[in-house]
C-alpha cells in the first residue's frame, strides 16, 4: 500500500508538472489497458483489479467493445479479461528530460554536460566539493542520481548501495501516423506510441530473456506485435535499445540521506520515470527545508543494514 501511495503521487506530480510546462512536455495520457488469454491469468487479474480498487484507484474490467472504441486499431486476439488503468499515462524519457532541463535553466540552474563525477573531497567526514572531469565544484550536498552507477558514485561517499541487474530490451520505429493512444500491455508484448509517432515495444517489465540488439531481433519483434497492431506489419524500424534498469536489491526506491549523512542524498528506483517529478520535488523539500517527508520513509538505505 505505500508503494501504490508512492505511485499515485507520481501520477499526481506529472499531471502538475504537465500543467506547468504544457505542449513542451512529451507526455500523453488516456490510461494503461491491459489484457489476458487465459482463465489463470484472468482470475489473477480480476484479483488485482478488485484490489486497486479497493485502495480507491480508477480501473475497471472492460469488454472487447469498450476496448474496440477506445483503440480501434488494436486486435486483441482471444481475450479472457480486459482492465483500463484510466489515469495513467506514458512520458518520453528523453524529451521529458529535455524539457525540465530547459525549464530548470529558466529557474536559474546551470547545466553542465557531459561531465563526470570522479571524485569527492571530503573534510572532517563531510562533502566539501565534488571532483569532476571538467574540475572541481564545491557542494553541501551531492544528490546522487547516477542509475545503474550509483553503487560507484556512493562508494565514493564509503557507502554501499545493494542494486540487481535488470536488463529490458525496447524495440523502436520511425515517427508513425498515430495508430495507438493508450499503452497496451498484451500477452505477447505491449506497445505505446510516443508524442513524435515512434511506436515502443518490448516484452515486459520484468528482466528480459534475451539481450540481443540485432536488426534481426528487432524485426521478428515487430512482426511478432503485428498480431495485435496489423499497422506494425509495415513499420519501419528505427533501433533496438538494451537499458539496464537501476533495481534496487528489495525492488522499491532507496531515496534520502543516509543515517547519520547530511552531504550525499540518494535517489535510485526502477520506476525513475513513473517516480521522477515527485522524488525531484521531495528530495528538494528533504534537502533544502530539513523535513523528513513521510511517503519516503519506506525507502531509507538504512533497511538493507545486517
Ligand atoms: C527497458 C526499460 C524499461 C523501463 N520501463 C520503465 C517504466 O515502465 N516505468 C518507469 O517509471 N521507468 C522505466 N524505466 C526507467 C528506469 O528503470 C529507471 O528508473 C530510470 O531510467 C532511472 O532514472 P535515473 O535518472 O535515476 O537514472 P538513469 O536514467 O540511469 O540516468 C543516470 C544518469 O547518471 C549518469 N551518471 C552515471 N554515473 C555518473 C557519474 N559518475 N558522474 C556523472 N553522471 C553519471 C549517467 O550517464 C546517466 O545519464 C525503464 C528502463 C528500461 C531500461
Amino acid at each position: 500500500m505505500p508503494y501504490f501511495t508512492l505511485n499515485l503521487l507520481g501520477i499526481q506530480a506529472w499531471r502538475e508538472l504537465h500543467a506547468e510546462l504544457g505542449s513542451a512536455l512529451p507526455v500523453t495520457w488516456g490510461g494503461t489497458v491491459e489484457w489476458t488469454s487465459s482463465a489463470e491469468q484472468a482470475a489473477r487479474q480480476a484479483e488485482a483489479v478488485r484490489r486497486f480498487q479497493a485502495w480507491g484507484y480508477p480501473i475497471h474490467l472492460i469488454d472487447r467493445q469498450r476496448l474496440r472504441a477506445l483503440e480501434k486499431n488494436i486486435v486483441p486476439g482471444d481475450v479472457t479479461s480486459i482492465a483500463h488503468a484510466e489515469i495513467e499515462g506514458s512520458a518520453d524519457p528523453v524529451l521529458a528530460t529535455e524539457a525540465i532541463l530547459a525549464r530548470a535553466t529558466r529557474a536559474g540552474a546551470q547545466v553542465r554536460y557531459p561531465v563526470e563525477v570522479v571524485g569527492l573531497d571530503m573534510q572532517n567526514g563531510r562533502l566539501r566539493a565534488v571532483k569532476t572531469s571538467a574540475g572541481q565544484v564545491e557542494a553541501d550536498v551531492l544528490v546522487v542520481a547516477c542509475g545503474t552507477d550509483t553503487p560507484r558514485v556512493a562508494a565514493m561517499a564509503g557507502l554501499t548501495v545493494p542494486l540487481t541487474r535488470s536488463p529490458g530490451v525496447l524495440v523502436h520505429t520511425t515517427p508513425q501516423p498515430r495508430v495507438i493512444d493508450r499503452i497496451m500491455l498484451s500477452p505477447i508484448g505491449n506497445i505505446k506510441q510516443k508524442v513524435n509517432g515512434r511506436i515502443v515495444t518490448g516484452l515486459d517489465f520484468g528482466p528480459a530473456a534475451v539481450e540481443t540488439t540485432s536488426r534481426e531481433h528487432g524485426e521478428q519483434f515487430l512482426e511478432r506485435m503485428s498480431a495485435v497492431l496489423p499497422q506494425l506489419a509495415g513499420a519501419e524500424l528505427d533501433k533496438v535499445t538494451l537499458g539496464l534498469r537501476p533495481l534496487p536489491k528489495d525492488g522499491h526506491p532507496i531515496i534520502g540521506f543516509p543515517e547519520g549523512r547530511r552531504d550525499i542524498y540518494l535517489t535510485v528506483m526502477h520506476s525513475g520515470i513513473t517516480l521522477g517529478p515527485l522524488i525531484g520535488r521531495l528530495a528538494a523539500t528533504e534537502i533544502l527545508d530539513g523535513v523528513q517527508v513521510d511517503p519516503l520513509a519506506p525507502y531509507r538505505l538504512e533497511r538493507f543494514k545486517t
